[in-house]
Order: C-alpha cells, then sequence, then structure tokens
C-alpha cells in the first residue's frame, strides 16, 4: 500500500482522491479546510501543511485551478519540493501552461523525485466513475511507476511523450471541446428558432455526424443528457472560467508555434465576453445562454 498525498480537492480532485481510498492511504490538503474535512469524513487523513503532507507521501498527485497554484505548492520555501521524501513521484493531473509544467519537471528531476504531468478529461462524471482519460507526459519509468495509481482515476490512460506533452494533448482537446460546445450551442439555438424540438434535435445529431461529447455528456439544453450541467441550472462541473482558461492556453501556444487556429481564437473571445458579462462561475455549457440573447 502506498501513501499518496492529494493536493487540491475540488470538484475534480474529491472524486479523484475518493476512488484512490479503498485502495492505498490518503493524506489530503485543500486550502479550503472543508474540502479536505469532506475526504477525512470518508477515511483520508488531513495534512494541516503542505510541509506535512510531503513527509507522509510517496506519491503527491495535485489537481490545481492553474499553472501558478502548481508552481506555489511544488516551489514555496515550506511547499512540496522542500519537504518530499528524496524518491516522492509527483503527478500533476492540473490542466496547466506547458512551459510550467516542464520546468516543473526539470527541477523535481534536478532534486531526485519523479514527476509526470497527466490532466485529465471527463469532466466530474468521469472523475466520479473513474473513467477519465488521462494524458501523460513524462519519462518512461516515472509513467510505469505511476501507471496503476492512474488506473484507479481512469480507464483511457496515454503516455503522450516527453514532460509536458501532456499539456500539449489537453489544450488541444480542451480547444476541439470548447468550439464544439460553441457549435452545439448555435445548432440547438438555431433548430428551435426554425421550429424543430430540441428532443428531436438531440436525437438525431447524437446519431449523426453532428455528434460530439458536446451533444451526448453535457448538452446545454436540459432535459436530454442524464446529468448534465444544464439540467442543474447550470451548476458546474466545468466553469466557464476554467473553459477560457484552457483556450488561452491553447492560443498562447498557437502564437509560440506560429500556427493559425481561428476557430480556437474565436471560441476564446466569445468566452471572454461571456466571463466578462459576469457568468464565468457557471458551468461553460451555459455560454448557449449568451449565443440565444438570453
Ligand atoms: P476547482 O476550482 O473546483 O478545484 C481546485 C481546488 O484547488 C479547490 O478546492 C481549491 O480550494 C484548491 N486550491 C487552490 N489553490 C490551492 C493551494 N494553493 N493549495 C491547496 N489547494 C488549493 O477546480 P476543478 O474544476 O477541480 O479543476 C482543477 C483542474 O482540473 C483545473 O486545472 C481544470 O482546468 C482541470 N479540469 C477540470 C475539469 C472539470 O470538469 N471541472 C475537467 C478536466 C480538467
Amino acid at each position: 500500500m502506498t501513501t499518496i498525498g492529494f493536493v487540491g480537492l475540488g470538484h475534480m480532485g474529491a472524486p479523484m482522491a475518493h476512488n484512490l481510498l479503498m485502495h492505498h492511504q490518503l493524506i489530503v490538503y485543500d486550502v479550503i479546510p472543508e474540502a479536505a474535512d469532506a475526504l477525512a469524513s470518508q477515511g483520508a487523513t488531513v495534512a494541516k501543511t503542505l510541509a506535512q503532507l510531503a513527509q507522509s507521501a510517496d506519491v503527491i498527485i495535485t489537481m490545481l485551478p492553474a499553472g501558478q497554484h502548481v508552481k506555489d505548492v511544488c516551489m514555496q520555501e515550506d511547499g512540496l519540493f522542500a519537504h518530499a521524501k528524496p524518491n516522492a513521484l509527483f503527478i500533476d493531473s492540473s490542466s496547466i501552461d506547458i512551459d510550467t509544467s516542464r520546468a516543473l519537471s526539470i527541477i523535481a528531476h534536478k532534486r531526485g523525485f519523479g514527476m509526470i504531468d497527466a490532466p485529465v478529461s471527463g469532466g466530474v462524471a468521469g472523475a466520479t466513475a473513474a473513467t477519465l482519460t488521462i494524458m501523460v507526459g513524462g519519462l518512461e519509468k516515472d509513467f510505469h511507476r505511476a501507471k496503476p495509481i492512474l488506473e484507479l482515476m481512469g480507464k483511457t490512460i496515454v503516455h503522450a511523450g516527453p514532460a509536458g506533452n501532456g499539456q500539449v494533448a489537453k489544450i488541444c482537446n480542451n480547444m476541439i471541446l470548447g468550439i464544439s460546445m460553441i457549435a452545439v450551442s448555435e445548432a440547438f439555438t438555431l433548430g428551435k428558432k426554425l421550429g424543430l424540438d430540441a428532443e428531436k434535435l438531440f436525437e438525431i445529431s447524437s446519431h449523426s455526424s453532428g455528434q460530439c461529447w458536446s451533444i451526448t455528456s453535457n448538452c446545454p439544453v436540459p432535459g436530454l443528457v442524464p446529468n448534465s450541467a444544464s439540467n442543474n441550472h447550470f451548476q458546474p462541473g466545468f466553469t466557464a472560467d476554467m473553459m477560457l482558461k484552457d483556450l488561452r492556453l491553447s492560443q498562447n501556444a498557437a502564437h509560440i508555434a506560429a500556427v493559425s487556429t481561428p476557430l480556437g481564437a474565436e471560441a476564446t473571445a466569445l468566452y471572454a465576453l461571456f466571463s466578462s458579462l459576469g457568468y464565468g462561475q457557471m458551468d461553460f455549457s451555459a455560454i448557449i445562454q449568451m449565443i440565444a440573447g438570453k
């Protein structure tokens, strides 16, 4: 049995950590004490500090909002790198910028730790059901060490190449997702205006060439897919601000790589507008309301 430290127990981290509890000893930390207490009631130990967590854990998983958070918890004076066991393995499952991910991996290896980036796809439903797709960047030996743990949280585990390549896969995937959610929102809004029932369009498009995750797993029209955020007043799920973060990461990367991504750029602009109107904390599928002029 391995002792696993888990940092960041939000929408995704809490169910992911829960799925490890049956198999390993778990020590958890979150800046929001109630988030850690919820895991304690399921059998985890709560660390009072990052240092305490790092001193006890063989493997440390981070599931935090953005690159700065991951950098802070790893690098701060009293943080994870300063206190981790000599052979600790770091698994960063947050979706963060490629440069921070690669820089942290280099520092971790210089200090004798293993480290992979292992961002995930599948949303809260996938995290709860342990069916996430997990895309991994890092050394082969670190990947093989992490794989049995990743398999407790996900179903499809892919080694995407060296450090940072998990993040490359994640921002490319989420650029598709942001664009497709807008496309689905436009199509359902147009269909309704033209007199087509949403149920009928769903029945047809979910079995036609327009089929995608934004229709079949998180449909922005309520009542069509079990557990979609639209059924629950667009409670996240995956917030519009998180989607905007990922789209911006894709556009920064596209700029550096000199690749033209006009639909990615347009999706970024639309989510930026949606967020600036005050809807950033709603599920990202709520963008249908702006498109429908509500
Ligand atoms: P969230 O905001 O719900 O959770 C983040 C958690 O990290 C919170 O509990 C917060 O208190 C904690 N935290 C923040 N700073 C911290 C610190 N310094 N130390 C300890 N804890 C800290 O976010 P989420 O939706 O769970 O997403 C987490 C990551 O996973 C993001 O990078 C996101 O892009 C990615 N992701 C989210 C989804 C989704 O559907 N929500 C899906 C795939 C990937």
